[in-house]
């Protein structure tokens, strides 16, 4: 006998509320207070930008990155400094935010979606593969919610086709696949620390250059900055070629000093949580956890399971109503559609008034484009790891889950 639902008037099972924290305190403001009275807060004259790259580069091992204004920034300064251009073609995944894709259609390049495993919800290279044409030149491998894509097939088919791998990291920081972060695994890592991701400095970005070529560096530092090539006290200002400004400011980067050393503390908590609500919930039927490969690391921006209905005697609606009632918060789904069904794309018009690129192809975008991304979309119930959420809370949400799914079970689970 399962216990009565909170739903239908039992006893609620999260009496008490999750746990929160400070993100910003006296460290931040030290930085900034520095950054002020350096009397400038541009990052080629102060101190704090270079420093919040060195740090980086020390945590994550690399010699190059460029600092940026946004994640979806550093996804279009890594795309130009890789060559992507007018009529490219470009793999990435369906489900992501929109700016894995704005830097892809500001080179005037063409987005091409890959299905995903239906377990991990990232890229499958099956599908990466079957999508390739003469004229891919690159993949974004999105590695959402802190999961690792799987890199090494990726990487594999990359060099079989000699395309760039660009690695959008803006959900998974000090993620590991087979012990390596994502991030240095392909030519380039994309972060972003907008106020939503693991850590914030309001907005702004991040891009490793992996190659740890000092003309592929250069290249990658003045496609953020119009061109401007500054570096040491060399300036050169001739232009070559087109450049945004996508310059990170010394207030960020100071911000961004404090951050960092809170980072892998952030992301110890979010996996050790995330794994444990995993070990907690596997089992029980009709309930699929978040999927992270052995071998490697998540650090679960958020964490997400999918329900097979087939085993259950509710639908996703009851599913998730049921655990909000218990007093855990969740989202039936995660974005609204896959990316390919927004009308940007249903009506391949990327411009106002106009359908360039996507008249340089014949591509069109269509339902079941990707049957397995858009069965995730279906299927899924999401909800918050926090790094500051208390042991009590993460023991509450897998006993509120596996009181639900008790409940609706078909078939009563075996012991586990
Ligand atoms: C947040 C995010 C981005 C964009 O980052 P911004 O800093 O908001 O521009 C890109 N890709 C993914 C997967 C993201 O989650």
């Amino acid at each position: 006998m399962s216990e009565k639902l909170a739903i239908l008037g039992g006893p609620k099972t999260k009496t008490t509320s999750f746990g929160t924290g400070k993100r910003f305190g006296l460290d931040e403001a030290k930085e900034l207070l520095e950054a002020l009275e350096q009397n400038t807060l541009f990052y080629h004259f102060g101190k704090k930008v270079k420093q919040f790259l060195s740090d980086f580069n020390d945590l994550y091992g690399v010699k190059y990155s460029v600092a940026t204004t946004s994640g979806t920034a550093s996804i279009h300064v890594a795309l130009g400094a890789a060559g992507i251009t007018v009529g490219d073609e470009v793999i990435t995944s369906p489900i992501t935010d929109q700016g894995t894709l704005i830097g892809i259609l500001y080179q005037n390049a063409i987005p091409v979606f890959a299905d995903l495993d239906p377990n991990t919800y990232n890229m499958d290279p099956k599908s990466i593969e079957a999508k390739i044409t003469p004229r891919t030149k690159a993949i974004v491998v999105v590695h959402l919610a802190g999961n690792p894509a799987d890199m090494d097939p990726i990487l594999e088919i990359a060099k079989k086709h000699n395309l760039k791998v660009i690695e959008d990291c803006a959900q998974s920081y000090l993620t590991k696949y087979k012990g390596r972060l994502c991030g240095t695994i392909g030519d380039y890592g994309c972060f972003s620390t907008n106020d939503f991701k693991h850590i914030s400095t309001g907005d702004g970005g991040i891009v490793t250059v992996n190659s740890g070529d000092e003309q592929d560096f250069l290249t990658t530092h003045a496609f953020a900055d119009k061109n401007f090539k500054r570096f040491g006290d060399q300036v050169q200002k001739d232009l070559h070629y087109l450049a945004p400004n996508y310059r990170m400011t010394e207030l960020q980067g100071a911000v961004g000093i404090a951050q960092l050393k809170k980072l892998p503390w952030i992301c110890e908590q979010r996996n050790q949580y995330g794994d444990r609500i995993t070990q907690g919930i596997s089992g029980l039927p009709g309930i699929q956890p978040h999927k992270v490969v052995e071998g490697n690391q998540c650090t679960y921006w958020f964490y997400m399971m999918t329900l097979d209905e087939s085993q259950l005697t509710c639908t996703r609606k009851e599913f998730s109503e049921a655990l909000a009632a218990e007093g855990i918060p969740n989202q039936a789904g995660y974005i609204a559609n896959v990316m390919y069904l927004q009308p940007m794309f249903v009506k391949r018009q990327a411009y106002l008034g106009s359908h360039f690129p996507f008249d340089l192809s014949d591509i069109s975008y269509s339902e079941g484009d990707c049957p397995n991304a858009e069965n995730i979309l279906k299927t899924a119930i999401r909800f918050s790891v926090n790094e500051f959420f208390t042991e009590r809370d993460i023991e509450d949400i897998i006993a509120a889950i596996r009181k639900v799914a008790a409940h609706f079970a078909k078939v009563p689970a075996s012991a586990n």
